[in-house]
This record gives structure tokens, C-alpha cells and sequence, in this order.
């Protein structure tokens, strides 16, 4: 139901991620946020409709800037529950190497709608897996996105460095450079839109420095100077990636980074976990934006991103659930949560609040994806808003709502809008029959696992 002037009323409490008091409420006017209350204050002329939030509180839509929706079909799978990373990726591979059209949109519908139910609006998505017969992985990405009405920031994945040459993955989930470029190509030229309010955005995403070569990582970082993109891989996530640097290139990561042309505000990384103070200072220098990935990080021990530094520095920070197979659930706003925890262990109480956790949920991430447009709640920003109630046990007793959704656990948002629109009500999400959804992707799962 389009909304075409509401204003959403009086919420419990409200955290826009700037410091505009916003406790009288919002003004959406197709999509886009026109007024911020103080409290006691009204509209500036009325409005169409009203809606009374007192029950709720409200966040700008959560931003999950790293994740890999096909690995919900391999979540909690005995092999590699207890294994690190390489080890789990070398056993995951040729499961994954049996992805097909329609397992990767059950798996990508799947991962949307929990993230949505979790308070997100926008989601970035990495996807490397093209084996034959799913060529057009991102465009089947794309419809299930614009099905469900949210917003996606869904990166041209690549794998191009096999076992036979020193890589880490089988030799049948690798592409031939010339493939990946001009694939790269098409998909910006076709779905990559520009501006505010943009639904869908593409991004370049060679995978991680042990599964591709020096010329992709070069000539992605110029295709994507070329047609103004933003670039994205995973760095610095374990010693044993490190390592693999110091023996293949003779380099520390962030030199390998630099070394092929990426050392840029272009670039967001996942993970950037270990790293040394001249390397922070340099990835703040060139703005270089960091995912922080606190489940999948504790999930295969590879350690904890030294986010406070990073920042300091003047590198952004977001948050990404990663996953799905070493999270295992995608629910942005229990990545929050952790994210609050994991990072008090290394940088003290004081200096992580709920709202900084928040912060990088939101406008950090907005940032790590180059948008300006959404991430906090001020006038001319899009209406991307969720809400959540707290009258579950879990917070009886709670005093200050926005501290009780990260300490209590909040985990479901019970209304999301995303550019004015309601996609989410009392819990539900619109127009999707989420039973039937879990029964196919189940049984999509087994198939996988079975061969
Ligand atoms: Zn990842």
C-alpha cells in the first residue's frame, strides 16, 4: 500500500544516527523523509494518515554490507561446524560447486526475508559462484531483490585462481578473466543504478587474495574506476590468508592490496581483522571502509577487527552478518548485539555503546557502499525506517529502549518500510508465503548436500 503523507507518531524512542531529536515523530512523502519532530511538535500541514508508534521503537533500516546468500543452504552442516576457515572452505566447495538457478533463488529469497525480519532494508550481497548453467546468478539476485522490495547492493563475485595454480578452490568453480570482465560489464551497464533512491547497485568483488589473481584484482579495480562502481573482497581475515600473501606475493595484505590498485575510498573489505598500526593508518588514510563481521569471526576463531583503531585512523566502519554457512542466520540486528559484545572485550565498555554499535549498522555501512541517501533518519534521506516493539518477556523490566534492544536481544522487527512503503506489518512480511518458502528451501538444501 503506497504511502503517499504519513506521519509516523509520538515513537517509544527513536535513533536517527546524527543528533536531530526526532521524538515528536517523522513526515514521509512519497518515500522520502520531509519532516523531523521534536516532541509536542505536529506537521507542518496534516497528514493523509497517521501512525501511532508508540509501541515502537525506531531505527533507521539496518545496512548489512557483507553476506553470501547461497550458503544458507549449507548453514549448520556437520562437516564444518567445528572447522576454521580454510578447512572449511576446501570441504565446502565442491558442495557449493552444485549450486543451480533455482537453489540460488530459494537461498537469496531466504537470506532477504530473515534479514528484513531483522530490521534490514539494504543488504549487499558477495556471490562467486558461477559454475555452468548458473552464468546469471546476479540477475537472478536482482528479481528476487525487487520482489521483496528491498534494496541491494549485489557484488559481481569472482574466482579465478584453481588448485592447479596455487589457489585454495577446485579448478571447476573458477572463470577465465575475460568471462568475469565483460560479465562485470553487462551487469553495470543492465542493472547498476545511480543516484538517490537507487533499488539495485552492483558492485565488483574479486573473493579473497587466495582465490584470484593479480590481473583480476588490477583489472577490476580499473573497470571499475571506468563506470564509477565500488569495489569489494575479503581481507585480512585469518593468518592463514597472511600467510598464503607472504608466500605467493612476497607481501603483508594491505601491501597486496596496494599493490594491485586498491588502496582506495573505492574499497570496502570484509573482515580487516589483522592488521598492523602502520597498515590501520594507512587503510584510514585512503578511506578504505571496513566490514566488521563479529559471528562469522567468532564462529571460525579468526579473530576480532580492531574497529575503534580503524576508525580513528578514518577508516568506516559497517556491519555485515557474513555468512550463511559460518554465521549461520542472517539477522542484522543481532549482529549488533554481537558486535557491542565482541568489540567491549577489546576496547572496553565505555568506548562501544548500543548507539555506536548502531552507528555502524546504519550510517556506517551506508558508507562503506558510497550512499549518502539512506543510513540515518534526517529530512531528504529515504523513508527506510524499522520498527520494533519490546513487549516480549525478554524485556520486561527494560528502562531505556534503545540500550534493551542490543542487552535484551531483539531480534524481529515487527514493521519495516523501505522508500515509503510498508513490507513488513505486525511481523509479517508482505505478500510472501513464508511456510512454502522454508518447505522448498529445505528440501533444496538436502538435494545440495546429497549431490
Ligand atoms: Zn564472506
Amino acid at each position: 500500500m503506497p504511502t503517499t503523507h504519513i506521519w509516523i507518531k509520538n515513537p517509544l524512542d527513536i535513533f536517527t544516527a546524527n543528533d536531530v531529536d526526532a521524538s515528536g515523530g517523522i513526515v514521509v512523502e512519497h518515500g522520502i523523509i520531509t519532516e523531523i519532530l521534536k516532541a509536542g511538535q505536529e506537521p507542518s500541514r496534516p497528514c493523509t494518515q497517521v501512525f501511532d508508534a508508540r509501541e515502537h521503537v525506531v531505527l533507521p533500516g539496518l545496512i548489512n554490507t557483507h553476506h553470501h546468500f547461497y550458503q544458507t543452504l549449507t548453514r549448520a552442516w556437520g562437516p564444518v561446524v567445528n572447522q576454521p576457515l580454510f578447512p572449511w572452505l576446501k570441504t565446502l566447495y565442491p558442495v557449493w560447486a552444485r549450486l543451480t538457478p533455482e537453489k540460488l533463488a530459494l537461498a537469496s529469497k531466504v537470506a532477504l526475508a530473515e534479514l528484513l525480519l531483522s530490521g534490514c532494508s539494504t543488504a549487499a550481497d558477495h556471490h562467486y559462484l558461477f559454475p555452468g548453467g548458473l552464468e546469471n546468478a546476479i540477475d537472478i539476485q536482482v528479481d528476487v531483490v525487487r520482489e521483496l522490495g528491498m534494496r541491494a547492493m549485489l557484488t559481481r563475485g569472482s574466482m579465478s585462481l584453481g588448485e592447479a595454480d596455487g589457489g585454495l578452490p577446485p579448478q571447476q568453480t573458477v572463470q577465465q578473466g575475460q568471462v568475469i570482465l565483460e560479465d562485470s560489464q553487462r551487469l553495470i551497464k543492465e542493472y547498476h543504478e545511480r543516484g538517490d533512491g537507487a533499488q539495485v547497485q552492483i558492485a565488483l568483488a574479486p573473493c579473497s587474495p587466495f582465490s584470484v589473481t593479480q590481473e583480476i584484482m588490477r583489472e577490476s579495480a580499473q573497470l571499475a574506476e571506468q563506470m564509477d562502481v565500488r569495489l569489494h573482497t575479503h581481507l585480512a581475515e585469518t593468518l592463514d590468508e597472511e600467510e598464503f600473501c607472504l608466500q605467493r606475493f612476497g607481501l603483508r595484505t594491505v601491501d597486496y592490496l596496494d599493490s594491485v590498485g586498491w588502496l582506495s575510498s573505492r574499497t570496502w573489505l570484509a573482515h580487516g581483522i589483522h592488521f598492523n598500526p602502520d597498515e590501520i593508518a594507512r587503510l584510514g588514510q585512503a578511506g578504505t571502509g571496513i566490514c566488521h563481521c563479529p559471528s562469522s569471526n567468532m564462529r571460525l576463531a579468526s579473530g576480532i577487527c580492531p574497529t575503534v583503531d580503524l576508525e580513528a585512523a578514518g577508516a568506516p566502519i559497517g556491519l555485515g552478518v557474513d555468512g550463511s554457512a559460518s554465521n549461520d542466520a542472517s539477522n542484522m540486528i543481532l549482529e549488533a548485539r554481537q558486535a557491542l559484545y565482541i568489540q567491549r572485550l577489546r576496547f572496553g565498555a565505555e568506548a562501544i555503546t548500543p548507539e555506536r554499535a548502531l552507528g555502524w549498522a546504519t550510517k556506517g555501512s551506508a558508507k562503506l557502499i558510497g550512499r549518502s541517501d539512506i543510513g540515518e533518519i534526517a529530512v531528504g534521506k529515504q523513508a527506510d525506517l524499522a520498527f520494533f516493539k519490546l513487549d516480549e518477556l525478554r524485556f520486561s523490566g527494560s528502562h531505556d529502549p534503545i540500550s534493551a534492544m542490543l542487552l535484551c536481544g531483539s531480534d524481529r522487527a515487527d514493521r519495516m518500510m523501505i522508500g515509503g512503503q510498508w513490507r513488513v506489518i505486525d511481523g509479517q512480511i508482505e505478500g510472501l508465503d513464508v511456510a512454502q518458502l522454508i518447505a522448498d528451501h529445505r528440501q533444496a538444501a538436502k538435494e545440495l548436500i546429497a549431490g
